[in-house]
């Protein structure tokens, strides 16, 4: 396919990424056990500490960031202990399947998919029970609900016994997520989202004590074993063949986003979604999301006026050359998604919403 046949992708994931980046993919291999490589992975492991805000660690892994749902349940979740899932949206639902699948113990912790998880409603579940790990979900990508991660984090770190495990897919480099700070001990993410990298490699920062506490679970699996992950760590490393590709990528993205800095860059996105908000008011839509827990990466907004999702992608796809979102699981069609993550900015969006436009007129 020519580059003039690309149809650009206004989807939440996986997101367009800048030539540039796609480049870079293609620097020349290196193997995994050469000094370069060990060079690569320090850079990139100093680079992913600062952005993520913290002194511990970040693994690399291989796979989307489902796989890491699955290396935080089964390496921080005791055996005999039990797991909170905040549960609202179609994201945070098959978390908690997913450590019901590694076989953890969990009880789910549902609001209403729109809305938000707040910290007393933590605060009243966890004195009610005894939980290993609070799971949430930063940004639910289904409803285009932002939950209170930080004040989520203080409620937390009242349960000494509790860790805090957080899934920030697609809220991660596109709105604030200070690790350490907020006392979360998993935070993990993909790389097709606001991070603007092709998808195939996913991060998790992980703090000393889940690693202390996975010591003495059985059956933690091997390939998404964080003792595993972090005996090569050590020798800046992994223990099976990583997708260096990527990682030549998300090294030199890293270097870009930082030029933009993490500040400017989590504005630019809360710029775009008020541009979108009022876009979405304006012309007579709603926002399906919660008001005062709105993403700042994406907009799910409630087809109020019923258009046609699947006629208007496809009259985006044909006069804009863009592919569009029309919605996500249960409420796809009844929502669509506006995503303003990653490298999309101001022109792109506009773009986006001048077609809209003018499909709005032809379907009148
Ligand atoms: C996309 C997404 C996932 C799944 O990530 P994969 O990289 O596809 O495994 C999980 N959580 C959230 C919030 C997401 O948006």
């Amino acid at each position: 396919m020519s580059r003039t046949d690309h149809k650009r992708l206004f989807l939440p994931g996986p997101v367009e990424v800048r030539q540039a980046i796609l480049r870079a993919q293609t620097t020349p291999m290196l193997g995994h056990r050469m000094p370069e490589f060990a060079a690569l992975f320090a850079r990139l492991q100093d680079k992913l500490k600062s952005v993520f805000f913290t002194q511990s660690r970040v693994y690399v892994s291989g796979s989307s960031g489902s796989g890491l749902w699955e290396g935080a349940s089964r390496c921080g979740i005791r055996n005999d202990q039990k797991a909170l899932h905040l549960v609202g949206g179609a994201f945070s639902e098959r978390w908690a399947l997913v450590s019901r699948a590694n076989g953890k113990r969990v009880d789910c912790l549902e609001v209403p998919w729109g809305c938000a998880h707040t910290p007393d409603m933590v605060a009243d579940a966890l004195e009610k029970g005894d939980y290993d790990a609070v799971c949430a979900v930063h940004n639910e990508t289904s409803t285009g609900v932002a939950n209170p991660i930080r004040e989520i984090g203080q409620v937390v770190r009242q349960h000494a016994d509790t860790f805090f495990f957080v899934d920030s897919v697609s809220g991660f480099l596109g709105t604030a997520l200070r690790v350490d700070e907020w006392g979360i001990d998993v935070a993990l993410t993909s790389s097709q989202k606001a991070f603007a990298l092709p998808p195939g490699i996913a991060f998790a920062a992980v703090s000393d004590r889940v690693l202390e506490r996975a010591q003495d679970i059985a059956n933690r699996g091997y390939y998404f074993d964080f003792l595993t992950l972090e005996k090569s760590l050590l020798k800046n490393n992994t223990p099976t063949t990583p997708p260096i590709g990527l990682m030549f990528a998300a090294d030199a993205q890293l270097d870009v986003i930082l030029a933009e800095g993490l500040a400017a860059r989590w504005a630019r996105h809360r710029q775009m979604r008020d541009a979108t908000h009022e876009w979405a008011l304006s012309r007579g839509f709603g926002l399906y999301a919660q008001a005062g827990y709105r993403s700042d990466t994406v907009t799910t907004v409630a087809n109020t006026r019923g258009i046609d999702v699947a006629a208007m992608d496809a009259f985006m796809q044909r006069e804009c050359g863009i592919v569009m979102d029309t919605g996500y699981g249960k409420i796809k069609g009844q929502t669509f998604r506006l995503p303003h993550m990653g490298d999309c900015d101001m022109d792109m969006l506009n773009e986006v919403l001048d077609g809209l436009d003018a499909f709005l007129e032809s379907a009148q």
